[in-house]
Formats: C-alpha cells, sequence, structure tokens
C-alpha cells in the first residue's frame, strides 16, 4: 500500500485543525470523574467468575521472611526471584482464586496479547517454554503464569481469593503486620506490593446505567455462562440476541470480530475510534526466533527493549508494527530524544506521525464497503495519543450485515441508558445484552488510589506523608519511613509497551535488596537525601510532553484531556537506560550502603546520597 504523503505545510495545518475539530468533539467538562468503579452499578463484581466462593479458612497470624502483594505476573516474578535469591519461605496474597492477575480475570472472546509472545511472556529461559504463536492466545499466557508459579514452588503459601486491606509497620518486631478481608492479621519481614495496573475495571457514568434490565458485564468478568462458548468463540447463547458494546479500544478490537461471528445484531456504540494496524499474527517454530541457543528469550527481551527505548540496534529480531513504529513511540516513552536541534526533530517527527496516521486511515477505506461506517471509523489525532491496537479481522466486521457502527462523538458518548437499551442522539437502540469494554483505571496500584492504607514508622500513613510534595522513592522502590516495603509498579521507574518485562527487571531488584539485607542485616530504607537525589535525577532531564498530551484527544494517556499528572513520576532516559542503572546500583553500590546502615544500626546512612547511581 502506497500512503497519501502528507509533507506539505498547507497538509499539515489542514490535519492539525482536523485533530483540534475532533478533539473538541469528544473531550468532556468531568473529564476523569464520567468514569465509576465497577462495584458501584453492578453485584457481581466482587465474585469470581472462574471459582466462585472461596473454601473458608482460619485466619493466619503467624511470621513469614516475605509477603507479595498480588499473583499477577509482577508477584509471580516477585516470588520466582525471591526463590532464586534462596528465600524459602514467602507467601503471596491474591484477590482471584489463582495466579495470572489480568490474564486470570480477562478471558473475553478473541483475548491475545498483542506484544510478541516470545518477549511478553517472562521466563522462557528459565522454563524451556516456547511459545507457538507469534501474539499468544489469553489463556497460553495465563497458563504459563500457572507454570512459572507451579515451578517455583509459589502455590505452597499462596493467600487466594485474598485482598491485602492494610499494611502496619510494627516498631517492635520489625515486620510488617498483613491485615487482609479474611481476617488474617500476619506477620512479614519484607512485603513487596504489585498491585498491577490495570486492575481495577470502570464503567462509564452514563444516567441510567444501572436503569437497563438486559444482561450486561464488564469484558474483565466475561459470562460465559450467558453467552455459551469460550475465548475461542462458538457463543451461542447470543445467535438472537441484540448485543450493544461500549468501547473500542484494544479489549474492544479483540472483542467485537467475535461477537459479529456469534452474535444476532451486533452495536458497536464508539466514541473515539482506535488505531488498527496489521496484526499478522502466524504459527511459529523454535527455529523461528532461535530457541535452541542459551538465554534466546533474554537476548530477544532485550533487543525488542532497546528498540522501543528508542535505542540502536543492529537487527530488529521482533519486527512487527510495533518496532516499526517505535520512532513515533519514541513520543509516548519517556526516552524522548533530546539532543539536537528540538525544533528540527519536532517537524520531522510531525510528519512521520502524519504519513504513519494517513498509512492507518487508507487501511480504513480499503477494509470497509460502506464509505460513511470507513470514514466514522477513522482516526484523527497523532499516534501517540491512544494506545495503538492491531487486528486483521476488526474493521472486515462492519462489512456484516450483523453488525452496526453507533458513532457517539458529537455527544460526547452515549448520552443515556434505559431498561430497554442505549439512546444516542435522536436514536434508541434496543438490546438483549450490552457490554462494557470500558478499560480500567489506569496507573492507580493499591496504595496511590488509597484502597491500601500503608502505615509507616510511627503510624504514618504513606499516602499523608506525600500528600504536600507527591510521591517520593529511591527508584520507585523504596521509601523513608517505610522500613522493607518494595513497590513494584509504575512509580517514579521507567515503563515499556512490553510491562511484563519491566515487571521482571523489578522483580529481580526485589529480590537482590531483600537477599542483601538478610546478608547484611540490615533495613531496606532510603535516607530522605537518597529520594531526594532520585527525584533531582527524575526531575533534571524531564521531557515536556505536556503541550503534545494536551492536544490529544481525550483518553486515559492525558487524564481525559486534561494533560499529564503533575509531579516527576518517570525516569527520563527511558526503561533500557534505566534497568542499566539498577543493575550498576546492586553491583557497585547497595551492599556497601545495605553495610552501612546495618553499622548505624538502622540510622540514615550518610553513603545514601551517592546511592542513586548517575543519570544513564
Ligand atoms: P480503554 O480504556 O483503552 O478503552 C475504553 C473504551 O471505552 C474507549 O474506546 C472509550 O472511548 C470507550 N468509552 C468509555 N466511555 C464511553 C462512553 N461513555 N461512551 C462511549 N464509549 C466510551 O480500555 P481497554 O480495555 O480497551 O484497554 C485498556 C488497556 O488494557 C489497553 O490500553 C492496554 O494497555 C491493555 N490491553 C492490552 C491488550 C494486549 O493485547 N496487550 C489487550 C487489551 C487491553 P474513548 O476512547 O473515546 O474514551
Amino acid at each position: 500500500m502506497t500512503p497519501p504523503q502528507a509533507t506539505t505545510e498547507h497538509a499539515l495545518a489542514a490535519l492539525r485543525q482536523r485533530y483540534r475539530v475532533e478533539r473538541e468533539r469528544r473531550v468532556r467538562p468531568d473529564g476523569a470523574g464520567q468514569y465509576h468503579a465497577t462495584e458501584a452499578e453492578f453485584g457481581y463484581y466482587a465474585a469470581d467468575p472462574y471459582t466462585g466462593e472461596p473454601a473458608a479458612r482460619e485466619p493466619l497470624q503467624d511470621t513469614v521472611d516475605v509477603a507479595v502483594i498480588g499473583g499477577g505476573f509482577g508477584g509471580i516474578l516477585a516470588g520466582a526471584r525471591m526463590r532464586q535469591q534462596g528465600m524459602e519461605s514467602v507467601r503471596i496474597v491474591e484477590k482471584g482464586g489463582d495466579f495470572g492477575g489480568t490474564w486470570y480475570w480477562n478471558r473475553y472472546p478473541g483475548i491475545h496479547c498483542d506484544i510478541e509472545s516470545h518477549v511478553y511472556l517472562p521466563m522462557l529461559d528459565e522454563t524451556g517454554y516456547v511459545p507457538e504463536w507469534k501474539y499468544a492466545p489469553g489463556e497460553e499466557i495465563r497458563r504459563h503464569a500457572v507454570r512459572i508459579a507451579q515451578q517455583f514452588n509459589l502455590y505452597s503459601d499462596t493467600l487466594f481469593s485474598t485482598a491485602v486491606t492494610s499494611l502496619t509497620w510494627d516498631e517492635d518486631s520489625e515486620t510488617w503486620i498483613v491485615a487482609t478481608d479474611r481476617g488474617d492479621a500476619f506477620h512479614a519481614t519484607y512485603v513487596v506490593t504489585a498491585t498491577g495496573t490495570l486492575s481495577e475495571p470502570k464503567l462509564p457514568g452514563i444516567p441510567g446505567i444501572e436503569e437497563f434490565a438486559g444482561h450486561t458485564f464488564h469484558t474483565s468478568r466475561w459470562d460465559y455462562g450467558y453467552t455459551g462458548g469460550t475465548a475461542e468463540g462458538g457463543m451461542t447463547g447470543l445467535a438472537q440476541k441484540r448485543v450493544g458494546i461500549v468501547g473500542t479500544g484494544a479489549t474492544g478490537i479483540q472483542v467485537i470480530p467475535m461477537l459479529a461471528e456469534d452474535a444476532g445484531h451486533v452495536y458497536v456504540f464508539q466514541r473515539t475510534p482506535s488505531t488498527v494496524d496489521v496484526r499478522a499474527n502466524r504459527r511459529t517454530t523454535a527455529a523461528d526466533v532461535g530457541a535452541d541457543r542459551a538465554g534466546w528469550a533474554h537476548e530477544r527481551r532485550e533487543n525488542y527493549l532497546r528498540i522501543v527505548s528508542g535505542e540502536a540496534v543492529e537487527k530488529d529480531l521482533v519486527a512487527d508494527r510495533w518496532t516499526e513504529s517505535a520512532d513515533l513511540l519514541e513520543k509516548l516513552l519517556p526516552s524522548f530524544r533530546r539532543q539536537g536541534d528540538r525544533d528540527a526533530f519536532e517537524a520531522a517527527y510531525e510528519v512521520a506521525d502524519a504519513t504513519k496516521m494517513n498509512e492507518l486511515r487508507a487501511r480504513v477505506e480499503q477494509s470497509v464497503t460502506d464509505p460513511e461506517t470507513a470514514e466514522a471509523l477513522k482516526p484523527w489525532y497523532r499516534y501517540a495519543c491512544k494506545r495503538p491496537t492491531f487486528s486483521d479481522k476488526y474493521y472486515q466486521a462492519f462489512n456484516r450485515d450483523n453488525v452496526t457502527l453507533v458513532d457517539t462523538a458529537d455527544t460526547h458518548g452515549i448520552e443515556r441508558i434505559t431498561e430497554r437499551g442505549v439512546v444516542v442522539g435522536d436514536s434508541a437502540y434496543e438490546l438483549d445484552c450490552l457490554i462494557f469494554a470500558t478499560g480500567f483505571s489506569v496507573g492507580t496500584s493499591g496504595i496511590l488510589s488509597g484502597k491500601l492504607p500503608v502505615h509507616g514508622r510511627g503510624g504514618t500513613q504513606m499516602l499523608h506523608a506525600w500528600a504536600k510534595e507527591g510521591p517520593r522513592t529511591l527508584h520507585g522502590f523504596t521509601s523513608n519511613g517505610f522500613p522493607n516495603l518494595i513497590q513494584m509498579g509504575a512509580l517514579q521507574n521507567a515503563s515499556s509497551v512490553n510491562f511484563t518485562h519491566v515487571l521482571d527487571e523489578q522483580a529481580v531488584h526485589a529480590a537482590a535488596l531483600v537477599a542483601a539485607a538478610e546478608a547484611k542485616g540490615a533495613l531496606v530504607e532510603p535516607s530522605r537525601e537518597a529520594e531526594d537525589a532520585w527525584i533531582a535525577v527524575l526531575t533534571e532531564d524531564a521531557p515536556d510532553h505536556e503541550w503534545f498530551h494536551a492536544e490529544c484527544t481525550p483518553g486515559y494517556y492525558n487524564r481525559e484531556g486534561r494533560g499529564r499528572p503533575s509531579g516527576p513520576m518517570a525516569y527520563p532516559h527511558g526503561a533500557f537506560a534505566f534497568h542499566g542503572l539498577l543493575k550498576r546500583w546492586r553491583e557497585e553500590s547497595m551492599g556497601e550502603i545495605l553495610e552501612a546502615r546495618a553499622s548505624a544500626d538502622g540510622q540514615t546512612s550518610p553513603g545514601d546520597e551517592s546511592a542513586v547511581g548517575a543519570s544513564r
């Protein structure tokens, strides 16, 4: 396909204007306040559709060495890396009935990971598993989570169907008291939080949402009891049904073609079209990915991370649309190139962006036969404004007679839900079933959302301690006043589209900290000076993304059109450089710092300020 070029200043000016108009159609005065947690409207949220009511058990009041909160990939990897460091007493606490986290809860039809399976699935070298598809189905990923948990004997002391409700530092025993919703109050010398970034489903606060009398659920709690079938399709329960689906993000793009195949009629309620790039999923062999060599998965994952972090590589091993678009994605990642002439870079970037977006809009035209539908499916914003999606079936679904696209942009989304269905403008759509593919509250870990109160030294609550100046950490993991508490996730560190890789590096670091603290007999706790020094690193080179996000169409990347949250949140040089920094810190500083801390008997170590590491 030869994409139409948009390189003239005239064409770019027209695009900018169109993007502004389209943004205004969608931006809402209530911003992120338009969403609610799922509990508010749907009683089923608390229930676990895959495990049902948990078996009764006695509350625990014993002591473990390490408590890990969360049994998704973050928690599993923390557990596995702790085992590799020789830690025997490791207890994971997990809300779901089994391991897997996001892959435990999300089992919707068509579910796949859109990051290549050979770089997404962690510990392939350690488990010897080689995925068979370039992009793995959700069930294969969930099973891999279970595989790691089994291999590292993590089932032996995991509390499933249990949510941690508070963490309290006990000065006398120098342990954390971990309280849960099952009445547990056990002690742990170290606590690792791995509560996830996409774990809280959200619903739009559409007027009347609670009045709908038909069947309804969120995609992260798919009700196969109602639809029939499996994640691979065959949803016979929908054969005669009028099904509405709200949301056309990464989830909606995967679900909609499956509904189109099985449902009587599908109404797709769209507010903002996603970019939908080529998927080209295919079977792969071990030879294709060089899986006969030791360390192949590690090498491939590093290669991928380098590319999407904006680093140069000799060969692109994964070679997909993510890596092809990596130059564009630099805007989304914190590795934005600052060298050289910034204006020239911005100008070149805008041309590349327009070319890519024109290619994607041309793809819609070539795939969708009805011109009006095709027009409504075209994305009008810059590439990095929304998470890119990939499918070779999505657009084709709109060529079927049983699929209707309902564009809700002019009314900033669905206006009203009634007992019988959905109202958009002058039209009412009667429905038997209404499915919400409306995503998750992003980036709010249990601690930051306030749902998991943490009381540190002197009973100080972490969120209160941070109320004035914002979060304070060293490397995003540890905080002064909260000894032996290690946070994993997306706080003051560096992220990547391949989030399991990020989590694995964090798990390696957490386990190394615990092992070193055990060896030296020290508490893991940075000084205030070390936190200040880390915040200075985050602030110093922080790229100015503000203007970019201010012009973007609303979404969770820019707090629904309100811009990025303030305060230094990410390491500015990208995940690849961040991992290098952590490794050097472990090798060169960690032991010395903990030794000094141990001899100072818990007093602040003067060596901490130099503990941050160079900025790159
Ligand atoms: P998103 O938050 O990306 O999408 C939510 C969708 O709901 C958007 O299309 C949004 O429209 C729409 N919506 C919300 N409110 C309304 C309303 N009132 N009326 C009409 N439409 C509305 O959620 P997803 O579950 O799709 O994805 C969340 C994240 O999960 C992804 O970004 C990705 O990180 C991850 N994911 C990853 C996958 C993978 O393969 N790796 C697969 C699936 C998800 P609008 O855009 O206008 O706000």
